[in-house]
């Protein structure tokens, strides 16, 4: 069976868990992980059968909980090396040291290390997530590290109290969070255009057009049902045009009403940007896509990344429904819309 559950969608959080055969992935991982785990159990998922997350782009959105969920669980994070190095980048701190500054910094950590028992070296990993970042050196970037835990070793899925699973490693104990915030249990690259599989699901990514440094969307496919993944887009170009076709689902960013972005309450630059070539898609952009350029095969159209300030539910729902009129059927094109709030129902094939 094929389940394609979103968690959550909006600029406060995207994650969407997405099962086929016996593989279970996180797309994104923008909520943190108490909040992450908490909404899988509510939409009946257990976090402790994911296998990998798979990331799109590293806006926060995207990315919040990325390093305590995969660190928490034991799991390999894929994503494209540019996107990869960028999320690296951003969790490395803001402020400049002189280098007598970072050297007693580096002294220090390394003191506290010492001293500290083992219990609590493993509560340091379940520190503040949003982390500012440490000066401590950068793992060697470009290397593809191996995985620290396999299925049968999955930890207890809770965020407060289960031990770090990669502490056990053979090789020594992983960085703590606080220490080094870019560490993960294992790192996998994939380029756009190159599909790749994890376990039953094989996985298309693409290039979308975004304010970020490598940003992709996704057709996923398993068990012969494909499901296309494309939010955070300026524009649809002819590439996501061509990848977006056959599908049986179908999640595409309907993010803003233009007026309310006009009007709205965002600074001018703010607003330019979101309207720009690499923003994100308006209700008439998603529309636009439906009416004209989308084949109508899909059994479900989910919008997604709706803003909470720039858009109304109804307003999406209306003008994505009128550019399906005509092909909706008790069969195909069922609309529904992605939350930021609460998960979408599991939907299955
Ligand atoms: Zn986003
Ligand atoms: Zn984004």
């Amino acid at each position: 069976m094929v389940r394609f559950t979103v968690l959550a969608s909006g600029s406060k959080g995207n994650c969407t868990v997405l099962s086929g055969g016996r593989t279970r992935i996180l797309v994104d991982a923008g909520l943190s992980c108490r909040e992450l785990f908490r909404r899988m159990q509510l939409a009946g998922e257990e976090p402790a059968t994911l296998n990998a997350i798979v990331i799109t782009h590293e806006h926060q959105d995207h990315v919040n909980g990325l390093a305590v969920t995969a660190r928490k669980l034991g799991i390999p994070v894929y994503f494209t090396e540019g996107t990869h190095r960028a999320w690296m980048r951003w969790l490395q701190p803001r402020r400049q040291m002189s280098y007598a500054q970072w050297l007693e910094m580096v002294r220090k950590q390394a003191a506290e290390r010492q001293a500290e028992p083992e219990a609590e070296v493993v509560e340091n990993d379940l520190l503040d997530e949003s982390n500012e970042g440490s000066l401590t050196p950068l793992p060697v970037e470009n290397s593809v590290q191996t995985a620290a835990a396999s299925l049968d070793q999955l930890p207890d899925p809770s965020c407060d109290t289960a031990p770090d699973p990669a502490s056990d490693a053979s090789d020594g104990r992983p960085p703590s969070l606080k220490d080094d915030p870019t560490w993960l249990p294992a790192i996998e690259y994939f380029q756009p255009g190159e599909p790749f599989s994890i376990g039953d699901i094989c996985i298309s990514p693409f290039t979308i057009p975004h304010d970020a440094a490598d940003p992709v969307g996704f057709v996923f496919s398993s068990e012969g049902v494909r499901l296309g993944f494309a939010t955070d887009l300026g524009y649809i170009p002819p590439n996501v045009r061509e990848q977006l076709r056959d599908l049986d689902l179908l999640l595409l960013e309907s993010n803003h009403d233009l007026e309310m972005l006009r009007d709205g309450p965002y600074p001018w630059s703010v607003k330019q940007r979101v309207l720009s070539r690499v923003g994100h898609l308006s209700n008439d952009a998603a529309s636009e896509f439906l009416a004209a350029d989308y084949d109508g095969q899909a059994a479900y159209v989910i919008l997604g990344h709706l803003s909470e300030n720039n858009n109304l539910p109804e307003l999406a729902r209306v003008a994505a429904e009128r550019a399906l009129l005509g092909r909706a059927s008790l069969l195909a094109n069922r609309l529904l819309l992605a939350a930021q709030h609460e998960p979408l129902s599991a939907i299955s094939f």
